[in-house]
């Protein structure tokens, strides 16, 4: 058997900016971003730069979200490396092992649980094998506990802390701990030069390390 292996999904597969993007253009009063924004930080400051004011408007937004029953389902354009992701399952590339998607969405209103909506999401876009399975986490610094009581050995997500905080618990698990993670590169992650080592610029690239990695 392979070792289980695990993707984040915004920022990576699924569109959320330009989603969240939507959701706050449609607020009254309004803010103006860009339909297709590429903020250069995690919180949209080079975007928003008065605080106040974007706190207000982001909870206004997370609001409006909460009240879309499918807006994981729906609402969500998948970003060009879904292709890469597709293809991969499509020929096979998850046979004997699991691929879990690791994502930080939080519940809307309705029936249908953020993971469950996730996973209608990825098998919509012909990213599902009966390989995959959805684990939606609170809090952001949980993954890595997912990720050590899974057994997941490679990991990509686009949020620096979140890899930084893989990288940290690496270093002192040792081989406690057998896990890679890697910094899927976006605008919004590239002043976290310090995990410039472990920087992917696409899914190619981190579905490459993984097969090589199996073959040793
Ligand atoms: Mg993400």
């Amino acid at each position: 058997m392979k070792s289980p292996i695990s993707f984040d999904v915004d920022g990576i597969l699924a569109d959320f900016n330009r989603a969240f993007a939507k959701v706050l253009n449609s607020i009254e009063p309004g803010c103006c971003v860009p339909d297709n924004p590429q903020p250069t930080t995690w919180f949209w400051t080079d975007l928003l730069p008065d605080e106040k004011a974007r706190k207000k408007l982001f909870n206004e937004a997370w609001r409006k979200i909460d009240a879309q029953p499918y807006f994981w389902y729906n609402q969500l354009n998948p970003l060009p490396d879904a292709e890469v992701l597709s293809d991969w399952l499509g020929d096979g590339g998850a046979r004997g092992r699991i691929v879990y998607f690791v994502t930080n969405r939080q519940d809307t209103c309705g029936d249908v649980p953020a993971a469950i909506q996730t996973k209608m999401w990825l098998r919509r876009f012909g990213m599902w094998s009966d390989h995959c399975t959805v684990l939606a986490v609170k809090d952001k610094l949980n993954k890595k506990v997912l990720y050590k009581a899974l057994g997941i050995k490679y990991s990509i997500d686009d949020r620096a802390e979140t890899v930084e905080d893989c990288v940290k618990e690496v270093c002192l698990a040792g081989p406690q701990f057998d896990h890679k993670p890697f910094l899927y590169d976006q605008p919004w992650n590239r002043d976290a030069k310090v995990l410039d080592h472990v920087r992917l610029d696409n899914l190619t690239e981190y579905i490459n390390i993984i097969e090589t990695g199996e073959r040793e």
